[in-house]
């Protein structure tokens, strides 16, 4: 039978990073194991790229505060681009309890040492982009380092560097199962033949679950479908332009090639593992951004390029973090519910402490602790996209 110190099982960004960070700490020992005949084509290769520290609980900004200098220093630590782009974040507040919550959050985040964030007041927003529909715009935050990545570069960067050090990637490989023995995990079983461990991630993304039923229990985390629309090249809009969010409806949109990317969270969707772009969608996102953006009354769409990938939802929308209640060696890297490329080197830094040395000091694990829910310890993070 083969062995490996730590099997990591899916092969997305979360999976890549964590290879990366045990790799970098000593642990070269790391066999990660992809379903798929290529990384990438679970969330990691659909997700919009954003990356921010505007959120409203500290363990999310905590998470980011390691997560975006880490983007921002990528190229340079792992030779690979990870295609930053510090663009900002605008959220546009249309209400008074709007602006109310944005300065909360905003003394949270300054409070942690976030150095770039600001209030705004509407005046400033209409100077900035008087493309905008402002009559109900109130006032607004922003932050200058917050902007966007490329998922599956950071995701490759992460996994070559790894690889490079002597971890190992299977790929066309499914974990078809778990074994035990009386000491916890013992073994992972696929196709190619089985691999005694003693330690295992679940780092399965919006599969999670089924990796958990594996190992004997529920793990809560749903598949939520979400919807991205490009648009063809547009030029009465500045390219430089932050991730702008309309808070009257949580439409965004930010710069992409010479279009722009438009998401929208549709309230009516329902979990389930749906991938498949619903064209209906065009209009009700359309609709948004024509009023938002009078210009964009103009865009042009190619149905054929929008696409459609799923969230992992967590009751309290904040990853599930560490060891498995009850089941030595089984680790959970999680739900990330919209926000797993932007804290995917926390988590990898984290998980990576966990793993070799059982603690971290990079946030409070017990807050994102999988016990979290039984005891009744949810932290909901409202500031989701
Ligand atoms: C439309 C959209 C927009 C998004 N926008 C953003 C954003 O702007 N910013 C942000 O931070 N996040 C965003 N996200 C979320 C982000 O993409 C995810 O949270 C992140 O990619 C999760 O990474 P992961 O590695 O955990 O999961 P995945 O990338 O899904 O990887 C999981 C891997 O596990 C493999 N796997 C599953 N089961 C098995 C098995 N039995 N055996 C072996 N392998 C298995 C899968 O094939 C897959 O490759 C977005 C997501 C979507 C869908």
């Amino acid at each position: 039978m083969q062995t490996a110190e730590v099997v990591i099982i899916g092969g997305g960004i979360v999976g890549s990073s964590i290879a990366y960070h045990l790799t970098a700490a000593g642990c070269a020992d790391v066999l990660v194991i992809e379903r798929e005949s290529a990384q990438g084509k679970g969330s990691t290769g659909k997700s919009m790229g954003g990356v921010r520290a505007q959120f409203s609980t500290p363990v999310n900004i905590q998470m980011s505060l390691y997560s975006i200098p880490f983007y921002a220093a990528f190229d340079e630590r792992l030779g690979h681009p990870a295609g930053y782009r510090p663009q900002g974040y605008l959220f546009c507040a249309t209400h008074d309890k709007h602006l109310a919550y944005l300065r909360t959050n905003y003394e949270k985040q300054v409070a942690l040492g976030l150095k770039d964030v600001r209030l705004i007041s509407a005046d400033e927003i209409r100077t900035m982009f008087p493309q905008l529909r402002s009559d109900d715009i109130v006032g607004g935050s922003f932050c200058s380092t917050d902007g966007f990545v490329d998922p599956y570069s950071a995701m490759i960067g992460f996994m070559t560097w790894a690889l490079d050090q002597g971890a190992k990637l299977w790929k066309n490989t499914p974990v078809t199962g778990l074994r035990f023995d009386d000491r916890g995990i013992a073994a992972v079983e696929t196709p190619r033949g089985n691999v005694a461990t003693r330690k295992v991630v679940n780092c399965a993304g919006a599969w999670a679950p089924q990796i958990a039923h594996m190992a004997g229990f529920d793990l809560p985390v749903d598949p939520l479908r979400r919807m991205l629309v490009p648009t063809e090249p547009f030029d009465q809009f500045p390219h430089t332009a932050p991730m702008i969010i309309d808070m009257s409806n949580g439409f965004h949109f930010r710069p992409e090639g010479l279009g722009f990317l438009l998401a929208w969270n549709d309230p009516e969707e329902t979990s389930g593992y749906k991938t498949d772009f619903d064209p209906a969608f065009i209009e009700k996102i359309l609709t948004r951004a024509a009023d938002r953006v009078p210009l964009f009354e103009n865009l042009a769409v190619n149905p054929k390029r929008a696409w459609a990938g799923l969230y992992e939802m967590t009751p309290d929308h904040h990853p599930i973090l560490g060891p498995a209640p009850e089941v030595p060696g089984f680790f959970l890297a999680n739900g990330f519910s919209g926000h797993g490329v932007m804290h995917a080197p926390a988590t990898g830094k984290i998980l990576s402490d966990l793993i070799l040395t059982g603690s971290t000091s990079l946030i409070d694990s017990s807050l994102l602790a999988p016990s979290r829910f039984a005891e009744g310890r949810m932290i909901e993070e409202t500031a989701v996209l």
